[in-house]
């Protein structure tokens, strides 16, 4: 991981978008370009200079994990003691600063207007950050690797936990006690764990509903491990299978596979969302997928570029993708399938890959 080597990256970026520098506000971003953890940070990132801006909590973290900056602590907010370092600038009165619009607050802007007094012209700018960090390095691509191992490993405790009358929550805090005991940082996001008729709910985080004694269960979850986020599906049934539900639920890993197999660098993200859809249109669900094929996940667990219809973004090596289509029938039943995928030079790899037959408890 050579932060030096992605600021640099950035700062060649700068003129050609017209800035002398640039304040990275977003924290995921802070920490992608200098390696800072800490949850008070502003990156101003100049043609010649980097300035990480903290605030006193944070002087010895910032010591020990930032790389490729200086560190300024500041007695005030970090966003603050950034712009009053611009705007003490000699040539404060030429300079355009980009700011990252979607991670500013109007607040926070006002904050930053006022103690600029002026002297500094800013502009919002696309997510050049989010640009370079879709294209993960060798050390990223490890990193997502260990997080998905260990994610696919608590998915055998769901299967062993799910039984008619356990409720969700009780399936999903075995699922994230073993996660904790084998290092993961937290989880990527809320376990969604979604029972029966839940499981027709896209986002069924788990909740205090008991299993029922026949049904699917959807389980959705991810780990957080070395900063790198994880994230997979799958769905199970609960009591005998009726003819419907199996096809169903095989309709749903055809999508998924056929999307896998579209996955290649110089396919646009489109492309892919179409490959799930098409299969799901075939056998008339189409209707019943609600939502993209897949996104981009590293530092953050939504990322770019996203798997759905008119993206036009194209695959390159490195990327990290879900894929992860799904088919819901309001008040009846849900089954969603997702695995993440890394593109290859000519093709893909899924991460963890396991035996996707329908699991019957
Ligand atoms: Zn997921
Ligand atoms: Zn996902």
């Amino acid at each position: 991981m050579d932060h030096a080597v992605r600021i640099q990256r950035l700062q060649s970026e700068l003129e050609e978008n017209d800035l002398h520098a640039l304040l990275v506000t977003h924290l995921p971003n802070v920490r992608y370009l200098c390696g800072f953890t800490g949850s008070a940070a502003a990156l101003l990132v100049a043609a010649r200079e980097t300035v990480l801006f903290t605030d006193g909590r944070y002087r010895t973290q910032a010591k020990e994990e930032v790389k490729g900056a200086r560190v300024f602590v500041a007695r005030k907010s970090p966003l603050v003691a950034a712009a009053e370092w611009l705007a003490a600038r000699r040539k404060a009165g030429q300079q355009r600063v980009g700011i990252e619009p979607e991670s500013i607050t109007a607040g926070m802007r006002d904050r930053l207007a006022a103690a600029l007094k002026g002297k500094v012209r800013l502009r919002s700018v696309p997510p050049l950050v989010e640009r370079a960090r879709m294209v993960k390095d060798a050390d990223e691509i490890a990193r997502v690797r260990r997080a998905v191992e260990l994610c696919a490993s608590l998915f055998p405790v769901a299967c062993k936990k799910i039984r008619p009358g356990v409720t969700e929550v009780e399936v999903a805090a075995a699922m994230e006690y073993e996660a904790r005991c084998a290092g993961a940082e937290g989880m990527s996001f809320g376990t969604i764990l979604a029972a029966g008729t839940r499981s027709a709910i896209v986002h069924g985080r788990a909740s205090g509903a008991r299993i029922p004694r026949r049904g699917f269960v959807v389980c959705d979850f991810g780990v957080i491990l070395a900063g790198y986020c994880s994230d997979r599906t799958r769905t199970v049934h609960v009591g005998r299978v009726s003819a419907e539900a199996q096809e169903l639920y095989e309709a749903v890993l055809e999508a998924q596979q056929a999307a896998i197999a579209t996955v290649r660098p110089g396919v646009t993200a489109a492309e892919v969302d179409g490959a799930a859809r098409r299969v799901l249109r075939r056998r008339r669900l189409a209707r019943y997928f609600t939502h993209s094929t897949g996104h981009g996940l590293g530092l953050e667990i939504h990322e770019a570029p996203r798997l759905a219809a008119g993206q036009n973004q194209k695959l390159e090596p490195g990327m990290v993708v879900t894929i992860e289509p799904g088919v819901y029938v309001p008040g009846k039943w849900g089954v969603r399938i997702e695995d993440v995928v890394v593109v290859t030079a000519s093709g893909c790899e899924v991460l963890a890959p396991t035996d996707k037959e329908l699991i019957i408890i």
